[in-house]
């Protein structure tokens, strides 16, 4: 598959983002090619891509106060909730595709521009030859148990109103279970064991790749890192704070939780 960063029109899946938020028709129909010219037009454009054989593209829009009437903005990630698995892996590539294309326009080597490779969907620089991928970051995500309570925290920084699994990038060198082992006691001075897979997902906001795991307390009193969480607590599955919303893989984590716990 390769990118195409002049479009021709075609009958591709089509979608619009802005930020973390999809452009939606009111009519409720798909977006359609000529809906993304004219979305070009009148919002301005951060990247816009065609990748031909993988029917797809994608308008990433500048400017969201532009939007005409007939179109309104709703959350990604609230689509994630509602769509089956094909429409999410196409809105996740479309996502992650328009914002690694806008952040992304020259060499890194050397500081020449970047160009679409017509073979796959990269980027390559005529002068030094770099060939550059659309970025991935592997992140963990997990949740800690502990007897029948749940390990959930409040991040200091960001979604400052729910509890959620603690996560963190996986850094280099890193297997994805030791940093597990590695967030869990760096974020909370927790020692954890029994690390299990339980899924992966893709976070497009903008390139995270999400591995879940559950993992069991074996030693250590909570003790937070205060730059990072705002409070981490033992909660019961059932009688939790407010807790992620539906389309990600905490909500997925807590609510299995949740289950294994009534089935008890
Ligand atoms: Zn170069």
């Amino acid at each position: 598959m390769a990118l195409n960063i002049n479009p021709i029109i075609s009958e591709c899946t089509c979608y619009a983002v802005c930020g973390r938020e999809i452009v939606v028709r009111l009519d409720n129909k798909n977006l359609t090619f000529d809906d993304l010219l004219k979305l070009k037009e009148l919002c301005g454009v951060l990247s816009f891509v065609e990748e031909k054989d993988n029917d797809l593209c994608v308008l990433a829009i500048s400017d969201k106060d532009k939007l005409p009437s007939e179109y309104s903005l709703v959350s990604l990630r609230s689509k994630f909730f509602v769509s089956d698995s094909e429409s999410i892996y196409r809105m996740s590539r479309a996502k992650a595709l328009a914002s690694w294309l806008a952040d992304t326009k020259f060499c890194a080597k050397c500081g020449a521009p970047l160009v679409a490779r017509e073979s796959e969907s990269a980027l390559e620089c005529k002068e030094c030859g770099s060939i550059v991928y659309p970025r991935i970051n592997p992140c963990i995500i997990v949740l800690v148990h502990k007897g029948d309570k749940i390990l959930l925290a409040r991040h200091a920084q960001r979604n400052q109103d729910i509890y959620a699994c603690l996560a963190g990038f996986i850094e280099c060198g890193e297997s994805a279970e030791h940093a597990v082992e590695r967030e869990i006691m760096e974020e909370t001075g927790l020692k954890v064991k029994n690390i299990k897979y339980f899924g992966s997902q893709s976070w497009p906001f903008p390139s995270q790749l999400m591995f879940g795991f559950t993992a069991e307390w074996e030693s250590g009193e909570i003790s937070k890192q205060d730059d990072e969480i705002a409070d981490a607590q033992w909660f019961s599955p059932d009688d939790c704070p407010a807790t992620p919303s539906p389309g990600s893989i905490a909500y997925l984590l807590i609510e299995d939780a949740k289950k294994k716990q009534k089935s008890v």
